[in-house]
């Protein structure tokens, strides 16, 4: 299902591959590839309506645009038109935007192994009053598009509905092990002092207590987010944190619910600081949120296709 709200800028760097393709295809073979193009013009199964459009001719397209034998079997191969299929994806938008007016249901303990600690929290939010649950929120239907483009079959862990608070973090981690859940991101931005900047990817530590035991998640938890890191990094521009994990933009925690409790393989990221004015700018853009959905989903796409 694809989202599109007010705020939703659709992906731009398709068009621009695409059209020359098509073109290029067009004026080089007749009959039964012309068809396939008109079709991929059309719009694939999940496609956008503006990579659709790209279909059409572009009068500014120049008609010498080189085609590649290479190119065109990697387009046309089912299997490579849908990477993911077969593959199953969690996202976990962090907080609820329901959550502040839950204050006692989200204060409830819960066990996470290690320790017990509060069912959700609020998040955080911009100095302006955009929530981090917005955010999240808005990244994870971005996010989904994308994956479900690639063939993955994406569940998220709430969708902003009833009820209008949690899930608790037991629980999000309950529905990545119970969908056996190839990968798993839960969302986040950080609420840290001004100044504070950039992202990080949060990886599980190895924990073994009660509940918890990540030993089996650990390392491919740890690949996971390499890639994630490295795919947010190459799509937004963005540095890593300079306030946590020493400049690499990964972090490891032994004190998330979220990661103690999981069974797949699963990280956190903190896309930017909503507290700093700079990150805040960023993190309240359609266009950037765009960007990181698809760096995100980069690095999920690498770490599925191994
Ligand atoms: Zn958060």
């Amino acid at each position: 299902m694809s989202y599109s709200g007010p705020e939703f800028d659709p992906p731009r760097q398709r068009r621009f591959r695409r059209a020359p393709l098509a073109v290029g295809l067009a004026a080089l073979v007749p009959g039964a590839l012309l068809g396939w193009v008109v079709y991929e013009g059309a719009g694939r199964p999940g496609g956008s309506p503006g990579a659709g459009a790209a279909g059409q001719a572009d009068p500014a397209t120049p008609k010498s645009a080189p085609v590649s034998p290479t190119d065109d079997a990697k387009v046309a191969s089912p299997s490579a038109a849908l990477p993911l299929r077969g593959k199953v994806v969690v996202i976990d938008p962090g907080h609820n935007p329901g959550n502040f007016q839950h204050t006692s249901e989200i204060n409830q303990k819960v066990n996470i192994g290690t320790n017990w600690k509060e069912c959700d929290t609020t998040g955080t939010s911009t100095n302006a009053g955009y929530s981090e649950a917005r955010f999240t929120l808005d990244v994870a239907h971005r996010l989904r598009t994308l994956l479900e483009r690639q063939g993955a079959t994406v569940k998220l862990t709430h969708d902003g509905d009833r009820p209008a608070w949690g899930p608790c973090v037991t629980r999000r981690a309950e529905i990545g092990n119970a969908a056996h859940a190839d990968a798993a991101i839960s969302l986040h931005a950080d609420g840290a002092p001004e100044g504070d900047r950039g992202f990080h990817v949060i990886l599980p530590a190895s924990v073994h207590s009660g509940a918890a035991d990540t030993r089996p998640i650990v390392a491919s938890a740890r690949t996971l987010g390499e890639r994630v890191e490295s795919g947010f990094a190459k799509v937004t521009g963005s540095a890593p944190s300079n306030y946590v994990g020493n400049g690499t933009g990964l972090d490891v925690r032994a004190d998330l619910g979220g990661l103690n409790l999981s069974t797949v393989p699963k990280v956190f990221i903190e896309c930017g600081n909503m507290r700093d004015s700079k990150d805040a700018a960023l993190l309240t853009s359609g266009a950037w949120r765009q960007k990181a959905a698809q760096g995100i989903s980069e690095g999920i796409v690498s770490f599925l296709r191994g």
